[in-house]
């Protein structure tokens, strides 16, 4: 209604005010200006992304809305509320990292502390117009990268969008922190066909990938490719491209795995495949993902080489299938 709609503008125009004051305060913080630099960004990518700085002060804010007392400054998400009713600014000597959605509104942010200290990123909360679940990271500026490379990258965070872009690989977009949803593969196939998911080299990143690939299955179609691409340990997006360069970077996207090859792998590297039991035990944790998969023919294909490897006959795994219970997700 009327009244529903002039808050989601006020909502939206005090966040549009917060990003012109975290933008100003980067050009006057010389830290934080060094801090980008020494991570290998110019003033014109850090300029493209919109970069800012949240000062030191606890109610910084309070300097472009007098009305610091507002409620919708706490429901924004800008402002937290202590137990005790004093109000202080969310965001402090972060580097900030605004948010917008497919529209390239702006709907939250994500702050990165420059030296040390925890957490090393803050998220805005979930809020009326920001949920992490649906929203991805960098889809917005991302989105011309990503028509003309034909494909989109999903990597973890922040500043692989941003260090990625640096080096002139403008299609990435970063989950915000949490697992990838159903939701966000949807938002992505909507931007392309063809989903790379490039996480850390690390074991979170690998656990990362499995249950972005547990999201991915009921999406599989003939006509759309999920691919996995995995670092070397050490590594992540950023961290990578810095090292090796956008031509060495590009080589390892070429190669990403497919989806069923990463199902596969994974699901063999968890049991001894060489004896009867193992490849037993395979199957069964095997048969609820492959229950996921829409009717197709890749599914078909998935199931025919999945059988091969477990030793049954295609016939003998969808009778097993055909027996055991609904996918639970
Ligand atoms: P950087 O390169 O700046 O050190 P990163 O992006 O490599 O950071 P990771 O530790 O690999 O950081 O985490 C990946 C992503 O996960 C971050 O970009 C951020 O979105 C999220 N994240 C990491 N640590 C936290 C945290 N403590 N709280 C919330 N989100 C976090
Ligand atoms: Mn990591
Ligand atoms: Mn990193
Ligand atoms: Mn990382």
């Amino acid at each position: 209604d009327k009244r529903r709609k002039e808050e989601v503008s006020r909502h939206q125009q005090i966040l549009d005010m917060a990003q012109a004051h975290y933008v100003a305060q980067l050009k006057l913080a010389q830290p934080a200006i060094r801090y980008l630099k020494q991570r290998g960004l110019s003033g014109a990518i850090a300029a493209r992304f919109g970069l800012g700085w949240a000062g030191t002060d606890r109610r910084g804010l309070a300097a472009i809305f007098p009305q610091y007392e507002d409620p919708l400054l706490v429901e924004s998400g800008l402002v937290i509320e202590a137990d005790d009713g004093r109000r202080y600014d969310r965001f402090r000597e972060r580097i900030m990292f605004p948010i917008r959605n497919t529209r390239g509104k702006l709907i939250g942010f994500g702050g990165r502390i420059i030296g040390k200290g925890e957490p090393k990123y803050l998220n805005s909360p979930e809020t009326s117009l920001f949920s992490k679940g649906h929203e991805l990271y960098g889809l917005w500026e991302a989105r011309a990268g990503i028509r003309s490379a034909g494909h989109v990258l999903v990597v973890e965070g922040y500043m692989d969008v941003v260090g990625l872009a640096q080096h002139g690989v403008e299609n990435a977009v970063a989950t915000l922190g949490t697992a990838t949803t159903a939701f966000h593969i949807e938002k992505l196939l909507r931007a392309s066909h063809t989903i790379v998911f490039s996480f850390d080299g690390d074991t979170a990143g690998r656990r990362a990938a499995w249950r972005a690939l547990n999201a991915c299955l009921p999406l599989v179609r003939d006509d759309v490719a999920m691919r996995f691409l995995f670092l070397p340990t050490e590594h992540d997006p950023d961290s990578y491209i810095q090292a090796y360069g956008a031509e060495a970077f590009r080589a390892t996207v070429s190669e990403a795995m497919p989806l069923s090859r990463f199902m596969m792998d994974e699901l063999a590297s968890r049991h001894a495949m060489h004896e009867a039991e193992g490849r037993a035990a395979c199957v069964h944790e095997a048969l609820p993902l492959l229950a996921m998969l829409p009717e197709g023919t890749l599914r078909l294909q998935i199931e025919r080489e999945f059988a091969k490897r477990v030793q049954l006959t295609p016939e003998e795994l969808s009778g097993m299938m055909r027996d055991a219970p609904p996918p639970s997700n």
